[in-house]
């Protein structure tokens, strides 16, 4: 990718009206761009990223035993939803956009009757399960407080999975399955995210768990035990003195703010019995089915890693992200401060060899410019084509963050950034 030619541009100052750290970086990174209150647009090297979230995601699910996945529509009959009552649901109503000249379609705010309807027209016995379907998919809310970037928006990415089993405990096992991959994923992501007790929310009467992230800005309180692994939501306890979390914590409860990232649901049959999506069983008997799901926001995943290592610097200057490894944008970033030829013959050379690489050879920019903006892109390997590294021998060669750099050939610099 060559700067120059990128559909986005970077900006010194921060967008006007923009509060949210994460929104501050990513705009003036030019990884996103805002085009009305919780809603934005991913510019190429944002969607880099985002892409990159999903397929970590997509891997660790397609790893789940029966698991594939669907991709449901957008747009949502009344119908399904008011055999659930979900429909006219005053909770729902408050989330759920709904267009049409009637108003009688609604926008997937979430995809459990989808799912229902779907698995009912095509499956009928317990032979046939357990079964998982996900999508990773867009996502529409009316979010009342969309002043917070990435972390929530109106139209947001989630990935969400619905899981269909013929008992209690056939779900529970497969419940834990998902567990595991979350861990594993979140793990990936380069996030802490702490396994914790929430209610089930407008979905279910019985405990769920969210994936919580400690950061400043979080919406949600967390109690958290002493190894930090655990942790009650703030609405399933009565407060840092509850017996039974002083109980579980050893009399040593820590309290911190924390942003959900993503959150596993028993359903039960909350959604099957009155749909009735039911499976014959081996006795010949009809039973609904026990439903699960589970979601992920990838988008938020990026707004909250931007928060968790992106600084804003001081009077507009020294901002930065340093992406965990795997999840900046492009692997190498060439700065080209001389336009004589060299950095563009790296640029090839390294395309050649199957990096991911991105040049700034854009004109009229100064070197701190692009030095400014090579910090919010936070490429691991950096290399700078100067008149200065060119009078020492040839390009200056950096594994970001370190701080000590190395001057080489082009062709040693192709070497480094493969790892040869
Ligand atoms: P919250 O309590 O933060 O509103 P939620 O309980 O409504 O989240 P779910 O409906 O279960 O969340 O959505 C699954 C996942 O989608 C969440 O864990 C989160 O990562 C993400 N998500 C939910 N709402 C938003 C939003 N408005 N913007 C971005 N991501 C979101
Ligand atoms: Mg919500």
């Amino acid at each position: 990718m060559k700067q120059s030619a990128l559909f986005s541009t970077t900006k010194r100052e921060a967008p006007a009206g923009e509060v949210s750290k994460n929104a501050i970086l990513l705009e003036r990174g030019g990884y996103i761009t805002k085009t009305m209150a919780g809603a934005y647009s991913f510019l190429p090297l944002g969607l880099k990223v985002l892409r990159k979230i999903c397929d970590v995601i997509r891997e660790e699910m397609d790893a789940l035993p029966r698991t594939s996945e669907v991709q449901m529509t957008v747009l949502q009959p009344k119908e399904v939803w008011e055999e659930t009552g979900r429909w006219d649901d005053a909770g729902m109503k408050e989330v759920m956009y709904r267009v049409g000249d009637d108003a009688n379609v609604g926008l997937g705010a979430t995809h459990e009757e989808n799912i229902a309807d779907i698995f009912r027209h095509m499956f009928s016995s317990h032979k046939e399960l357990p079964l998982g379907a996900y999508q990773i998919q867009t996502k529409f809310r009316k979010e009342a407080r969309a002043k917070s970037g990435l972390l929530r928006g109106r139209e947001f990415l989630m990935k969400d999975l619905y899981s269909f089993h013929t008992s209690e405990e056939a779900h529970n096992t497969y419940y834990e399955e998902v567990a595991a991959a979350y861990s594993q994923i979140f793990t990936r992501l380069g996030m802490q995210a702490i396994r914790t007790e929430a209610s089930g929310g407008v979905f279910s009467k019985q405990h769920s768990h969210e994936y919580q992230v400690i950061c400043e800005v979080g919406e949600d309180d967390i109690y958290l035990n002493p190894a930090g692994d655990y942790a009650w939501n703030k609405e399933v306890v009565t407060g840092e003195d509850d017996p039974k979390l002083l109980e579980f914590c050893g009399g040593e409860v820590r309290k911190a703010s924390a942003v959900e990232v993503g959150n596993i649901f028993h359903l039960g049959t909350k959604f099957s019995a009155p749909m009735d999506v039911s499976v014959t069983l081996e006795n010949g008997e009809r039973q609904p089915v026990y439903m699960g799901s589970y979601g992920i926001g990838p988008s938020r995943v990026m707004g909250v890693l931007a928060e968790l290592f992106g600084g804003l610097g001081e009077n507009g200057r020294g901002a930065n992200i340093v992406w965990p490894a795997g999840l900046a944008p492009v692997q190498c970033h060439i700065l080209d401060l001389v336009g004589d030829g060299m950095a563009a013959d790296l640029y090839e050379k390294m395309r050649g060899a199957g990096i991911e690489v991105l040049i700034d050879d854009r004109d009229g920019k100064t070197a701190g410019e692009k030095f400014a903006d090579a910090d919010l892109i936070g490429a691991p390997h950096r290399v700078v084509v100067s008149k200065r590294s060119q009078e020492a021998g040839g390009i200056e060669y950096r594994m970001w963050p370190a701080e000590e750099t190395k001057i080489m050939t082009v062709d040693e610099a192709v070497a480094g950034a493969t790892g040869r």
